[in-house]
């Protein structure tokens, strides 16, 4: 019999979120059954829930940033034990055998990389995230929190932490590069202390400055506002990577302004327009504008290790389930200091 959980599902798009009795299924021999202790929110999870990225599946229960304990494991699983602390991230299940997953890409699966909610499996289960109590996940999508990270300030490493730490390593990132990072919110924030960590000299853009004494305490060398534009002009042609994680429109010529001859610009907000950009500004400097997807397991497990070896996680607000809706509209509003992680645990009974 599949087990029943409890969990936050949005009943139709834009709909409050509110507490439903949803069913897992059955253990499988390579599964593995999480107690989850915290979720975090992903502003990705607003923008499906919402349904501001297209059609989306309803009821809906979000939630791909999720950390706790195995509590059951199948009888083939081999990487993972009862009482192990583990994290689940946007994935949770993928063919295993293309190009892309056994070259440690699963988010680029060639038959289908299934994401965490708002996904179906390939025999029609309906996958749900983890605003949940529990979860059961393919080991395979298991990752192994370190010791010396706590769940709660883990929990948004595997969205907001990884989704950063893929581009920063991808560019090779380290002592003498020069990094700016867009936008200070959940990604942002994670991006300042991993590319500060990696050795790299990181200047924040952000709106404006009333976050500046928190980025320069995450590593920030330099904090900039972008409202009045001159920041611009200013620092012109001055790093090699800018990091862009807003998800609203932005002046992607101005970013490429930005940078050194070869350097690039990563998106990795997700804005729901069009945006456009000038040729003119990639040519001149040969420079590349580019987009980066989350990151694969293995390369999850290594941002872990990687926070935990240099001491840094998120920081974050913990809230009740009863203040979800409230914190979905302080996030589209910026107002996260710098992620909202959900104890699920207040999620009450039926
Ligand atoms: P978030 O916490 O809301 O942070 C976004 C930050 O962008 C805000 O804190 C704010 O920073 C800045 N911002 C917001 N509105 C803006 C505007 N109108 N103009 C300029 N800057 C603005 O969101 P998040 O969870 O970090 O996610 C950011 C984006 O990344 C979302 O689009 C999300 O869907 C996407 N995402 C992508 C991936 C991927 O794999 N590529 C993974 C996860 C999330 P300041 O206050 O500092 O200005
Ligand atoms: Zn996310």
């Amino acid at each position: 019999m599949p087990t029943t959980t409890r969990a936050l599902a949005a009943p139709a798009a834009g709909e409050p979120l509110a507490p439903v009795t949803i069913e897992r299924r059955d253990l499988r021999p390579d599964d593995v059954r999480i107690e989850i202790a915290y979720a975090g929110i992903c502003h990705s999870d607003i923008h499906q829930a919402r349904e501001e990225w297209g059609s989306a599946l309803f009821p809906m229960v979000p939630g791909h940033e999720i950390a706790g304990t195995v509590i059951e494991v199948g009888e083939a699983v081999t990487s993972h034990s009862v009482g192990d602390r583990v994290g689940v991230g946007c994935m949770v299940d993928s063919c295993g055998e293309c190009e892309m997953c056994t070259t440690d890409h699963e988010n680029f699966c060639t038959e289908k990389t299934v994401w965490t909610y708002n996904d179906t499996y390939p025999d029609g289960e309906v996958a749900m995230g983890g605003y949940s109590r529990e979860v059961i996940v393919a080991e395979r999508f298991v990752l192994r929190i370190p010791d010396g990270l706590e769940l709660d300030v883990a929990a948004p490493l595997l969205c907001a932490g990884v989704t950063v730490y893929t581009p920063l390593d991808r560019w090779k990132i380290g002592a003498g590069s020069s990094v700016a990072v867009v936008g200070m919110g959940g990604l942002g924030h994670m991006a300042v202390k991993i590319a500060a960590a990696m050795g790299a000299d990181v200047t924040v853009l952000s709106q404006t400055t009333s976050k500046e004494e928190d980025g320069r305490s995450f590593g920030a060398s330099d904090y900039r506002a972008t409202a009045d534009g001159s920041v611009f002009k200013e620092l012109r042609g001055r790093f090699d990577l800018v990091l862009n994680t807003v998800s609203a429109d932005v002046p992607l010529d101005r970013y490429l302004g930005m940078l050194k001859p070869f350097g690039a610009v990563v998106n990795v907000g997700l804005p729901t327009n069009p945006q456009q950009v000038r040729i003119g500004s990639l040519i001149s400097g040969d420079k590349v504008l580019t987009g980066s997807n989350i990151g694969g397991i293995a390369g999850t497990q290594a941002m872990l290790d990687f926070c935990a070896e240099h001491g840094i996680a998120a920081t974050v607000e913990k809230i009740s389930a009863d203040q979800v809706n409230d914190a979905y509209d302080r996030v589209v509003a910026s107002d996260v200091r710098y992620r909202f992680v959900i104890d699920v645990s207040t999620i009450p009974d039926e």
